[in-house]
């Protein structure tokens, strides 16, 4: 067996609540020290109001009746103090579910349902969606609350729930003491993603898993004292990236963080420019636009020092592409899954090796797997990469099958990605044996949008993979549709395109296109043949 490890030392990890790890401040935060600005609002959050308001939103949800195990799901774009709303339960051994802010009713009542979430906290934006998802679900309407401090239509604030500013802290509803074993068991956030296969699950992740990953990259950092960092936290703060890198790390290490409710080229922009950010945390498409938006020759950002770029392939041509146009500053990728909490391999700042993930990060072990015979490859050969370590998840919420066919009897979580590693050991992603699409960092599961076409009257079969679209630095997902007999002829690819964009979350358009079929090509078992729809992919559409 080969197994790969960082060459640098193993850190402690603290088996111990989340919010006490998050607050334990190794770099000597003050409480004056304001760790968190929007953005647009400018409204700062100082690190002692912070503490102090984290546990005021636990207090606030005991008086609720919220016990541990409960459910909090968060349905919001960025906000300032969406890091206040997620560590608020698990202050009391409760959970946070983090919603993409993009869904439809539909796909927030099925994770409101499969999280089991007996409180919603939204901005009033979203309110109609969350009302809509609530009542599907039949969670009480009076349980969503919403961020701002303004009553919507009858809906209070979640501060409204609050003691009064300033209750001394033994009038707070205490921190929940997971010492040892019990915190890498009890469950801090529920993230939703498809792993390898099938339809959107819930990740588990613990309060030991959420705290692992923070400590696992922390001697991996640039060459900048943590309280003199700017950071920005554009990445969605649904979506484990930015939940690790910007509600916890950030805490934990009293970064500034500026934060951008959503992403735009313009106020990104001029946000990097007005404060001066130093560390961006980004997404494939995001460097392209650094790259070769023209917009960007409008602003100084010269003060930006560090880019990591995540969650999906950024290219040798990217990466070089970046450095080459902003010489001062040093590029890193990063990889990772939901299920990893989220990140297993990161590149190193001061030696960018473009193309690479970089190498295995500390307290994890690491192998490169041939699917077919279960054997670890030979150095150079590709594998997939299989990970054991303290930021595995615990598994998929209420699915043991998919749990046991993800983390095997050793412990191993098997990606579903595939690399190389040279020499040095930085590994190379170049495959991925598993069904996920990527848009820009956000997942599409085939398997939903296969399922959607297959509840269309005129639509007999469909198989959904991704196209790489190279101009926008993502892939894009592409159907395959098989007509119905009879008034299915009539079926032309703009239906299929707009049937589907009226039931789900902007990113999981058709943005491929749609291709009509014979048959989807499937293995004897019924399974899919995506490689020979790939094959399919480079013969262009036949001429209508
Ligand atoms: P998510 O759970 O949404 O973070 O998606 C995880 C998946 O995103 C991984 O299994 C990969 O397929 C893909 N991914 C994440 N980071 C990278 C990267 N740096 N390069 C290539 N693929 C990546």
């Amino acid at each position: 067996m080969t197994i790969y490890r960082s060459a640098l030392p193993d850190q402690v990890i603290p088996q111990i609540n989340a919010y006490s790890f998050a607050t334990s401040n190794p770099s000597n935060t003050p409480d004056s020290k304001v760790i968190l600005v929007d953005a647009t609002s400018k409204r700062e959050i100082t690190f002692g109001q912070w503490k102090h308001d984290t546990r005021r939103w636990a207090t606030g949800l005991h008086n609720l009746g919220f016990k541990r195990g409960d459910v909090v799901a968060l349905f919001s774009f960025n906000q300032v103090d969406y890091s206040i709303t997620m560590f608020g339960p698990l202050v009391i051994g409760g959970i946070t579910t983090t919603v993409n802010s993009a869904y439809t009713t539909d796909e927030l009542a099925h994770q409101l349902e499969d999280s089991g979430a007996s409180v919603i906290v939204t901005h009033p934006e979203l309110l109609a969606t969350a009302i809509e998802g609530a009542k599907k679900v039949g969670l009480p309407l009076d349980r969503i609350l919403l961020y701002g401090d303004k009553e919507v239509n009858g809906f209070k604030p979640y501060s409204s729930t609050f003691p009064p500013e300033g209750t001394p802290e033994n009038q707070l509803v205490p921190v929940l003491n997971l010492n040892g074993q019990p915190a890498s068991e009890t469950t801090a956030l529920i993230c939703y993603s498809s792993g390898t296969t099938g339809k959107s699950k819930g990740v588990e992740l613990t309060h030991v898993n959420f705290n692992s990953n923070t400590c696992q990259v922390t001697p991996l950092e640039g060459d900048i004292p943590m309280h003199e960092n700017i950071a920005m936290a554009v990445l969605p703060m649904y979506h484990i990236y930015g939940i690790q890198l910007h509600l916890m790390y950030g805490v934990y290490n009293g970064v500034q963080t500026v934060v951008l409710q959503k992403f735009n080229p313009v106020d990104f922009l001029q946000t990097i420019q007005d404060f001066k950010i130093i560390s961006l945390n980004l997404v494939p498409p995001q460097v392209l636009m650094l790259v070769k938006a023209p917009i960007v020759e409008q602003y100084d950002i010269s003060s930006i020092r560090f880019v990591m770029c995540g969650a999906a392939p950024c290219s040798r041509e990217l990466s070089s592409a970046l450095m080459k146009k902003f010489p001062k500053l040093q590029f890193r990728q990063g990889y990772g899954m939901s299920e990893l909490s989220p990140a297993s391999h990161v590149g190193v700042y001061s030696n960018t090796v473009h193309g690479s993930i970089g190498g295995v990060m500390p307290n994890q072990e690491v192998r490169l797997v041939d699917p077919e015979t279960g054997k670890d490859v030979a150095m150079g050969e590709p594998g997939e990469i299989w990970v054991r370590g303290p930021n595995v998840m615990k598994g998929y919420r209420n699915n043991v099958k998919a749990t046991i066919e993800t983390i095997d009897p050793e412990g191993w979580l098997h990606t579903g990605d595939i690399a190389i590693v040279d020499e040095q050991q930085n590994f190379f992603i170049v495959d991925r044996l598993k069904e996920l699409i990527k848009y820009k960092g956000f997942q599409v599961a085939p398997a939903e949008l296969e399922a959607l076409l297959l509840d269309h009257p005129l639509i007999l079969d469909a198989a959904v993979i991704g196209i790489e679209d190279k101009e926008q630095a993502t892939e894009v997902p592409l159907a395959f549709v098989v007509k119905a007999p009879g008034p299915g002829e009539a079926l032309v690819e703009v239906d299929v395109e707009s049937y589907v964009a009226s039931k789900v979350a902007a990113h999981k358009k058709l943005r491929g296109g749609v291709r009509f079929i014979e048959a989807i090509p499937k293995s004897a078992a019924g399974k899919i043949l995506r490689k020979d729809l790939r094959v399919l992919v480079q013969v262009p559409p036949k001429a209508k």
